[in-house]
């Protein structure tokens, strides 16, 4: 069947229209003297960008786009520095993110009593009976060496519901309150692909839920943001990632109310990355019906792929394994949605002409959501689906071969091996060779992305790169040696191939004339760096469409 012609087409036109007048074209602004690391292979390095209108006109040396200058023309000495794309995440939550951090109690502390002064100051300005809530909860990273637990909860807040998000998403820590509001007790059985934690000694409600159980406290939560909070959300949001170099970013489980916050965002000027808007398998339908796919909207504001869930999370291990947790010989990981559950969202998506993205994070997890791919392109060909792996994780060989076979794209976390190194010792020395496997994607030919999946991941790039090239943790400890990259491949990993799995390798991705000014001035040359202090390396200014984004 025909394939996504409009978007094709789409993408075309935006390259026609901006080439054609290239010549008459004045530059605004002029960068000149600077390190430019273009990412386009026809011309790797450069001294100089001429932009105009948030579009780069030329690409060169210093006397040959400097030439190019005009009465108004304004020219900015780089001293030196180096200049990158804009980095793209290629996995991340950041409208989510945005009004968490504006609503919520941000529990990345060190210990549960910290956590517990922290609610407790919350509950403190929070009406008796209204939910206090948290996010960026990490059981590994307190110092008590235990998770939170519904007595601790319940001493620090006592006469609110309680609910605490662990930063990996997929489990959450409740009070007693919470349960009762919720209408869930020690009998309730647990819903298929969920999970209520219980006690082993006494039997009792632990605190914790996972996965599909925390539709329960969902309903009983009441939803109380407004259309200008998801907007406020979206800004403050923009602020951290333009900080940081991230001139694009993937919302990974997005909705009809994300897609408005973006527009509105936009509209007001606020937004400061490009978002490329996944829609959750539950909203499809509607979607649908009303005739949107994956590529309806502009070069700010786009409609992504359809977001499906297979499997766990690797933070919080329930990712689903061929083999056991470390030390935990029956604990194989949850799998979420089952194989026909998978096929029916996806069939509809891929007839549509729709991208698919499925969360997969454990081989198990990958190998289901393979067969699924596999069997819609057997049923209904598609040309260039671009079909995505979400995490894609814990690979082995076959797996490979068969992502490659189909063309479809992971987006393995980038900072874990940095940042997440405690939770490491759950998967084995062993098992971490076969993990966030960017050495073997690379090697296969398959266009692996930077992904942080922020809140469960920190989102840095350099960050990112630091932990890809030395699979190295904060500790000093290596994990997963293998799977080791050079710096060079993951500045590619970070632009380029986060472009290419949002169909636009035409308009981002890398410095050339035609594509959007989207770029990062560093202070230092990664490329120069010690691996072991990439991220240490400052970030002076980001800039999306020609646009200043930030400036140290
Ligand atoms: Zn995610």
């Amino acid at each position: 069947m025909a394939i996504n012609p409009g978007r094709r087409e789409f993408l075309t036109s935006i390259a026609a229209v901006s080439l054609f007048p290239l010549e008459e074209e004045k530059p605004e602004f002029i960068l000149h003297n600077g390190n430019i690391i273009t990412v386009n292979p026809r011309e790797p390095r450069a001294q100089a960008i001429a932009i105009s209108r948030g579009r780069i006109v030329a690409v060169g040396s210093d006397v040959d786009v400097l030439h190019l200058a005009a009465t108004g023309s304004t020219k900015i000495d780089l001293g030196g520095k180096t200049v990158l794309p804009g980095f793209i995440d290629a996995h991340t939550h950041p409208a989510l993110a945005g009004v968490m951090h504006l609503r919520m109690v941000d529990c990345d502390l060190r210990s549960i009593s910290a956590i517990q002064a922290a609610l407790r100051d919350r509950a403190a300005k929070t009406p008796a009976g209204q939910w206090v809530l948290g996010f960026k909860y990490d059981d590994t990273k307190t110092t008590d060496g235990r998770p939170l637990s519904i007595s601790d909860l319940d001493a620090a807040v006592p006469d609110h519901p309680v609910q605490i998000e662990h930063r990996g998403g997929h489990t959450v820590y409740c009070n007693s309150l919470a349960f009762q509001k919720a209408g869930i007790s020690e009998k309730t059985p647990d819903p298929a692909g969920g999970k209520i934690d219980h006690d082993p000694a006494t039997g009792k409600l632990s605190g914790r839920v996972a996965e599909s159980a925390r539709a329960i406290l969902d309903k009983a939560i009441p939803q109380s943001l407004t259309r200008a909070d998801h907007r406020e959300g979206v800004k403050l949001i923009s602020k951290m990632l333009a900080k940081t170099g991230i001139t694009s970013a993937h919302e990974a489980q997005g909705t009809p109310t994300d897609l408005m916050a973006y527009q509105d965002a936009h509209e007001a000027g606020e937004l400061l990355y490009r978002t490329y808007c996944f829609i959750n398998y539950r909203h499809i339908d509607s979607m649908i019906a009303a005739g949107v796919r994956t590529g309806l909207g502009d070069e700010w504001v786009r409609v992504g792929a359809m977001k499906l869930v297979c499997d766990g999370s690797i933070s919080e291990r329930t990712a689903r394994l061929s083999t056991p947790y470390e030390g935990r010989p029956n604990d194989f990981g949850i799998l979420v949605m089952t194989e026909e559950e998978l096929h029916t969202y996806g069939r509809k998506a891929h007839l549509a002409g729709w991208q698919i993205g499925t969360h997969s994070n454990g081989d198990v997890g990958i190998d289901t959501t393979l067969r699924v791919y596999e069997r819609l392109q057997r049923e209904n060909p598609r040309q260039d689906p671009r079909f995505r792996l979400e995490h894609c994780t814990v690979i082995n060989d076959d797996l490979v071969r068969r992502i490659k076979a189909l063309g479809a794209i992971p987006t393995p976390f980038s900072t874990y091996v940095y940042y997440h190194g405690e939770k490491m010792k759950y998967y084995g020395a062993e098992r971490l060779n076969n993990m966030f496997a960017l050495r073997s994607f690379l090697d296969a030919g398959i266009r692996a992305t930077q992904a942080s999946d922020y809140p469960p991941g920190e989102f840095i790039p350099m960050m990112a790169l630091q932990s890809e090239v030395t699979r190295t943790d904060t500790k000093g400890n290596v994990w997963g040696p293998k799977q080791k990259i050079t710096v060079e491949e993951a500045i590619r990993v970070g632009t380029i191939n986060g472009a290419y799995a949002s169909y636009e390798e035409n308009l981002k991705g890398s410095l050339e004339a035609g594509k959007v000014a989207d770029l990062v001035v560093l202070g230092r040359d990664p490329l120069q760096e010690d691996p072991s202090t990439l991220i240490s390396i400052p970030v002076e200014r980001s800039m999306a469409g020609g646009r200043w984004t930030f400036e140290a």
